[in-house]
């Protein structure tokens, strides 16, 4: 296989979750550009109408489910859903995520509990249901999207639950790739630094000093610069990568 073929998804199956908006939209329209189907769980039913049409327009199936990933019977449902329609999965990104931008002492329990059901037991609920079609069937590859949250503490709004969140993610694509690389599954995550979404408000006054003015390319990424990463790493182009933490940030974390 040639070096450029080896990133082709065509004849893949793929699924975002969280991909009706923000970084997983733009993951799911460069998956669905290498050639992959793609199938996006989205909290919202027919939130991704219109991302489907797009994928669609670029000669691949498209498919849209409802699916809560902090809820284990919706994951599963939206699985038998995605394979009936398409085929079993090669491709699982799990990016659905949430972050409560306050220091310590002004987050509440129920903010606390929220941050780790979405972001680590909605990777572990997704990773557990469609990681095990994978074993069965001796391949596929898991892609987490984790943060450069994991590996510095932001300030000046500290977010300490997402920050253990993403650590979490990290420890736990660790752990996964370990047991399932003897199953023909890989399992990586990637880190992305700041990235022009709802999530980073980029533009705010009172993080753009740090955020943005500190950074060395003194900017955010938009959605669309992880898109060549992602298919990177879901394609045949890593294949001897697995339990890797792949850092996309500008260069944010050199200081
Ligand atoms: P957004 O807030 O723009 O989008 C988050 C997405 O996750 C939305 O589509 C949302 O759906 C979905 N979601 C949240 N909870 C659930 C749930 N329980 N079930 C299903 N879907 C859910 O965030 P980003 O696009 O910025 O973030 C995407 C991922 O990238 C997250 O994991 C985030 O932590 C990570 N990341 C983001 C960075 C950034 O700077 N933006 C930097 C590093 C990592 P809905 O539309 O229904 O709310």
């Amino acid at each position: 296989m040639g070096v450029l073929d080896s990133f082709s998804l065509a004849g893949r199956i793929s699924v975002v979750t969280g991909g009706a908006r923000g970084i997983g939209r733009a993951l799911a329209l460069a998956l669905a550009e290498a050639g992959s189907d793609v199938a996006v769980l989205v909290r919202t039913p027919a939130s991704a109408d219109d991302l489907v049409t797009e994928i669609e327009q670029l000669g691949v199936r498209g498919l849209s489910v409802t699916c809560d990933v902090t809820r284990p019977e919706q994951v599963e449902a939206a699985l038998a859903t995605i394979t009936e329609a398409l085929g079993p999965v090669d491709v699982l990104v799990n990016n659905a995520g949430t972050c409560v931008h306050r220091p310590a002492l002004e987050v509440t329990a129920e903010e606390w509990r929220s941050v780790m059901d979405i972001n680590v037991d909605g990777v572990w609920n997704c990773a557990r249901a469609f990681g095990a079609r994978m074993v069965e069937r001796g391949r596929g590859t898991i892609i987490n999207i984790g943060s450069i949250s994991a590996l510095i503490v932001n300030r000046p709004q500290w977010q300490p639950g997402y920050n253990a969140s993403k650590a979490a993610v990290h420890q736990l694509t660790r752990s996964l790739a370990a047991e399932w690389a003897p199953h023909g599954v890989r399992v990586n995550a990637l880190a992305p630094g700041y990235v022009r979404t709802e999530m980073a408000p980029v533009d705010d006054p009172r993080f753009k000093p740090r955020w943005i003015d500190d950074a060395p390319m003194e900017r955010a990424a938009s959605p669309e610069e992880l898109g060549p990463t992602i298919v990177y790493m879901a394609s045949d182009a890593s294949a001897f990568m697995t339990g890797s933490v792949l850092v996309l940030d500008g260069g944010y974390t050199v200081y």
